[in-house]
């Protein structure tokens, strides 16, 4: 079975809208968090800002927690913003939820396929892992990995997973030799 891999090439953008100049964009930019202490309780905050007039936001990551419902190493990064940090905060569902955005992957991934591929026999087994949680649609993926058409992928290919349906979770497929 043949590996394709999607991953991220850099953080993706949130959509979400600007009180200022309703733009639609925001970014992580250098990634930065903000952590604020009231007595025993934390506050942690990932700053975003407009990507059309700067202006920065707070997207609320922990709310009056306890410092010790923190694992010190997690504390720790968000004191020295951790690039690796702000970005699990960043492709973390529940942030996402919590604070009504969604993230925006246009030109963020690319889907890495191993170049010997057109040497299997056919038919040929693709297995697609995801190294970041990229939604995309089988059919476009597999159409853009294989150089086929969209009707040549709905013809010879079997996929495990609705081909139309957007995933970010790990499927395999296989591709039935052409006419
Ligand atoms: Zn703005």
């Amino acid at each position: 079975m043949l590996p394709w891999v999607v991953r991220r090439t850099r953080l993706p953008l949130l959509s979400l809208r600007c009180v200022d100049c309703r733009s639609g964009s925001a970014t992580t930019g250098d990634g930065r968090f903000r952590v604020n202490a009231n007595g025993n309780l934390l506050d942690v905050w990932l700053l975003v800002r407009c990507v059309s007039c700067d202006r920065t936001s707070k997207l609320t990551v922990r709310e009056r927690a306890p410092v010790t419902s923190f694992d010190p190493a997690e504390l720790h990064g968000y004191h020295v913003n951790d690039p690796a940090l702000v970005a699990a905060r960043l492709l973390d569902p529940l942030l996402a939820r919590r604070n009504r955005f969604t993230l925006d992957w246009t030109d963020a991934w690319r889907l890495d396929i191993p170049s010997a591929w057109r040497d299997e026999a056919w038919p040929v087994r693709v297995e697609v892992v995801f190294e970041d949680p990229v939604p995309v649609r089988p059919e476009r993926l597999i159409a853009h990995g294989l150089g086929l058409s969209r009707n040549d992928v709905r013809r010879r290919v079997k996929c495990d997973v609705p081909l139309s349906r957007r995933t970010s979770a790990g499927f395999t497929f296989t591709v039935m030799a052409g006419d």
